[in-house]
């Protein structure tokens, strides 16, 4: 719901201050309206239902996937397509993928959202009501903000929305902030975040390649994108977390693997090789050449590990979520 207009509704009605703090909690422990607020007047449930939407998104679309992964398409107030994801996995693990804006306006070739067209900031409200939107029908425990957008573009909407996703089950150290590689937002982060993972898509260590597969490359090139993490990783005392999207006769080969080991302190960074999801633009490197890859960065001390693909079957796996490329 949208936490402002909350406020303003509380304050014009004369509620007591404790009032939006109850509504909160309710909506954050997955209440589906005012209705079941047994602690709340009934006149006051009947005007908050009046003026206050339950929540800001509306849910245009929901799909299954096989695996058990579960993507929402929703519209902002405005119209703006926003998805989110829900993974579940065998260990009892239930990890929502929050978007951080409608669209993104950085141009990664291999990402099917960069390739639409990009709308909004969300606002935190926004980024909320997906979590929301998923921890009504069951308990969630982890978040990643690694949906539509990049999340540094919009820091502002996502600390205010980390800020409240304790109270609905996911706790700052099991969420994470996944960046292109923004340094200012990389550095406001390491300053004032809370403290939740960084991670960072590196996918080519060097700078060239990168470039050619990341244009934002140009504006913080990889030397600065890297030295901005380990300063990260000696202020928190957390591991970055490197996310290589595992393209073929691309960026798979042995000496690149070598470079990646060579650029990255063993201290601060962890690999995550993520096999390529297809947005028509690339072929993916095989499950072989994956390990192989994999097996020379452990080899020179960095681990590394393989990300279970999730949701592929209905286009939500990471850099599939282009809300039906139909905006
Ligand atoms: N803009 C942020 C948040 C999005 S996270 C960022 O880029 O980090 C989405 C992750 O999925 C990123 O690591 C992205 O590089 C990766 N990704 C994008 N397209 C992909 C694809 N087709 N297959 C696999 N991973 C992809």
């Amino acid at each position: 719901m949208d936490l402002d207009l909350l406020q303003r509704t509380l304050d014009d009605g004369g509620e007591p201050a404790f009032r939006s703090r109850q509504v909160w909690a309710w909506a954050a422990h997955g209440a589906s309206g005012y209705e079941g607020m047994t602690d709340l007047p009934l006149a006051l449930r009947a005007r908050l239902d009046e003026r206050v939407p339950f929540s800001t998104l509306a849910l245009e679309h929901e799909s299954h996937a096989s695996d058990g992964t579960v993507k929402a398409l929703f519209r902002t107030h405005d119209g703006h397509p926003v998805e989110a994801v829900l993974m579940r996995y065998r260990d009892g693990r239930r990890s929502v993928c929050l978007s951080s804006q409608s669209g993104c306006p950085l141009t990664c070739t291999f990402c099917a959202t960069g390739s639409m067209r990009f709308h909004s900031n969300l606002t935190a409200s926004e980024i909320l009501d997906q979590a929301l939107h998923f921890r009504r029908s069951e308990d969630v425990d982890h978040g990643v903000f690694m949906g539509m957008g990049e999340p540094m573009l919009n820091l502002d909407a996502v600390l205010a929305a980390c800020a409240r996703l304790p109270d609905a089950g996911i706790t700052h150290r099991r969420t994470t902030i996944s960046t292109v590689g923004w340094v200012p937002g990389i550095r406001r982060l390491t300053e004032v975040g809370p403290p939740v993972r960084l991670a960072l898509s590196l996918h080519a260590a060097d700078d060239a390649l990168r470039s050619q597969l990341m244009p934002v490359n140009d504006r913080y090139p990889l030397a600065e994108v890297l030295e901005a993490c380990r300063e990260h990783h000696s202020e928190r005392r957390r591991k970055v977390f490197v996310e290589y999207v595992m393209l073929a006769g691309v960026n798979d080969r042995y000496e690149q693997a070598l470079a990646l080991a060579q650029a990255l302190d063993p201290h601060a960074f962890k690999v995550n090789l993520i096999p390529y999801n297809p947005t028509g633009a690339y072929e993916g490197s095989s499950r072989e050449a994956i390990a192989a890859f994999g097996a020379v960065l452990e080899e020179h001390g960095v681990r590394a590990t393989v990300r279970l693909t999730r949701g592929r079957d209905i286009e939500a796996a990471c850099g599939q979520l282009a809300a039906g490329a139909a905006v």
